[in-house]
């Protein structure tokens, strides 16, 4: 059976149905226009979680002036919808003037994590993402937070955060959710003619080259970045912005690859911006 989903909108209201629960609160914060890389957060969070609140929130404060914040997609009816079926409890969908209010100047900003990967090519983004999130962590209070694989360098930004912040909350990443043909869910991909979408696989291509370089032993991190590189050239219609071998926990660029790894890359298919990764263990 499908419970009755509750819808807030102003810090009042989300304060006020906050108070009336009882037990464990799951915290899965969207951008809305879900897929199914958002529902299995959700589901995720109903499996281990009493109460299951998601926030739908397009955070102006992340976007760059020239990246596709007006343009962002929203279906407000779909996601509702959805998130039922997925058994969330209640909805948080803030206007921006409830999160950042007349006169609004106070920042959370993670530093030295922030400057390579996404946050070298989206100036400002991080702190845009951190400042929100711990927005959303004071407001919701939750026992738990789940975010997507997808976002890595965020999901390890946030876990800094939040270790160096306090926040009594745990961090659970979820795994990437893949279309059949490998293209990893984004709220982004609708942006894709048909043609793109094809050629948007290449993302997963490169990634899986590499990753197969790696079980067959290749351990040069430069000979890895040139595999996915080879792989994104040979798409005329796709652009590379950057491919990255770095050291999961410091998202330091590596020489040889002897830990935990993220292979990561950002591609423009057109005129969208799409990211991927793979962890080698
Ligand atoms: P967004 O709405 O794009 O801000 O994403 C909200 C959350 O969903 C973030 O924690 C993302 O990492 C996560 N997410 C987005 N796409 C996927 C996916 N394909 N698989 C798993 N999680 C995802």
């Amino acid at each position: 059976m499908t419970r009755q989903i509750m819808l807030s909108t102003t810090l009042h209201e989300l304060r006020s149905a906050r108070l009336l629960l009882d037990g464990t609160v799951g915290l899965v914060p969207t951008m809305g226009f879900l897929h199914a890389g958002h529902i299995s957060l959700v589901r995720r969070a109903r499996e281990e979680c009493q109460n299951v609140i998601v926030s739908i929130f397009v955070n102006p404060t992340q976007f760059g002036p020239n990246e596709d914040l007006s343009k962002y997609p929203r279906d407000l009816d779909r996601d509702l919808h959805l998130l039922e079926e997925a058994g969330a409890d209640l909805v948080w969908t803030p206007t921006p003037e409830v999160v950042y209010p007349p006169g609004f100047q106070t920042w959370v900003e993670v530093q030295e994590m922030t400057r390579p990967l996404e946050g070298a090519q989206r100036p400002g983004h991080f702190r845009g993402v951190t400042t929100v999130v711990a927005k959303l962590f004071n407001a919701v209070q939750p026992t738990k937070a789940y975010f997507g694989q997808k976002d890595a360098q965020q999901t390890a930004v946030i876990q800094r955060m939040v270790r160096d912040l306090n926040f009594p909350i745990e961090i659970v990443v979820c795994p990437i959710v893949r279309e059949p043909d490998g293209l990893a869910m984004s709220s982004r991909n609708v942006y894709l003619d048909t043609e793109q979408r094809k050629v948007a696989t290449v993302l997963y291509r490169a990634l899986s080259a590499a990753k197969e370089e790696f079980e067959k032993g290749g351990r040069d991190a430069e000979k890895l970045r040139r595999t996915m590189q080879e792989v994104i050239a040979r798409e005329p219609l796709a652009q590379m912005q950057y491919v990255s071998c770095a050291d999961y926990d410091t998202l330091r660029e590596l020489d040889k690859v002897t830990g935990k790894t993220l292979l990561s890359m950002a591609v423009f298919i057109g005129k969208t911006r799409l990211i991927d990764n793979f962890v080698l263990e």
